[in-house]
């Protein structure tokens, strides 16, 4: 049984434990770069420069920046944390509902791109048995149907493998979303997790994320903080793709900044399946420097 909350630190924490005791029958689920060649069985140690890490801090300024700029900015986790339950029928929370279930049909053909583009990137797909794990992961994220809001979830979304059809979406959360990018991200986060389904059936691809961003990153990104990362991964990629498919007027780094801008904390605390919010922004950007360049070179 996996068990987690895809946003929030110790709140959701709590919570979790919470879920767990009244429902212990249920399953609980909660956002590239070149390889060295390594011989079988060996695994590549990839670094960052000093000029990248000084990068990758510049491109976290332009994420959090623009957090405080736009107002379709989506508010930050610790925020959200603080702000009173709001009921299902508010017009922030219909609204937030009304666009994930709009966004879910193009979230889950994202998502399913991104997967497949990811497990390219990471040499996985060289294995049969991967490519039958990937080919049920797909049918799973393909058979999401519907996105639930839920006042008790608060800031939190998540998915619960005994009913894979539904995303359960906390309304402060869908409020906090104030953006399509923001939103897609989520979305695909969630739908990530439903693609890992029940058995970690991609774990050979999530173990491989969660190496080379611990490897990057210096951070210890193991375990439940891998599927996390990879989840958040295939959302900042599903988000890019929405972004580059749905050209409009505004600049390109200030969409970008909306798919992970949830996480500009002022408090910023991890626990043993996430990182904290402001790492996770450090693993993403570690793992995706064509965002950096992205966030960076784009004007406003
Ligand atoms: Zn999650």
């Amino acid at each position: 049984m996996k068990q987690d909350f895809s946003r929030s630190g110790a709140a959701a924490q709590r919570k979790t434990v919470f879920v767990a005791l009244l429902l212990p029958s249920i399953v609980v689920i909660c956002v590239s770069a070149s390889f060295a060649q390594t011989k079988p069985g060996q695994r590549a140690h990839a670094s960052m420069s000093p000029e990248a890490k000084a990068l990758l801090e510049q491109a976290i300024g332009v994420v959090c920046t623009q957090a405080k700029l736009d107002p379709k900015s989506s508010i930050a986790i610790d925020e959200m944390q603080a702000r009173p339950s709001l009921p299902i029928h508010s017009p922030e929370a219909r609204a937030g509902a009304e666009r994930a279930q709009r966004l879910l049909p193009v979230a889950k053909e994202l998502v399913i791109n991104s997967l497949r583009q990811l497990s390219t990137e990471y040499g996985v797909r060289k294995s049969r048995y991967f490519n039958l794990r990937l080919t049920q992961a797909i049918a799973r994220v393909n058979s999401v149907r519907r996105v639930r809001p839920d006042m008790d979830s608060r800031d939190n979304a998540s998915v619960y493998l005994s009913r894979p059809h539904v995303i359960t979406f906390g309304t402060i959360f869908l409020a906090g979303l104030r953006s399509d990018e923001g939103m897609i991200s989520v979305l695909a986060h969630e739908l990530m997790h439903i693609a890992d389904g029940d058995n970690d059936s991609l774990r050979t691809l999530v173990r491989a994320v969660g190496n080379r961003a611990s490897d990057l990153t210096g951070l210890d990104i193991h375990g439940q903080r891998s599927e996390e990362v990879t989840c958040d991964l295939i959302g900042a990629m599903a988000a890019r793709a929405y972004i580059v498919n749905s050209p409009d007027y505004e600049s390109i780094a200030r969409r970008l900044a909306r798919s992970v801008q949830h996480n500009c904390v002022d408090l910023d605390e991890g626990d043993e399946d996430h990182l904290s919010p402001r790492n996770t922004i450090r693993a993403l950007l570690a793992l995706n420097p064509g965002l950096v360049r992205e966030l960076i070179n784009d004007r406003f």
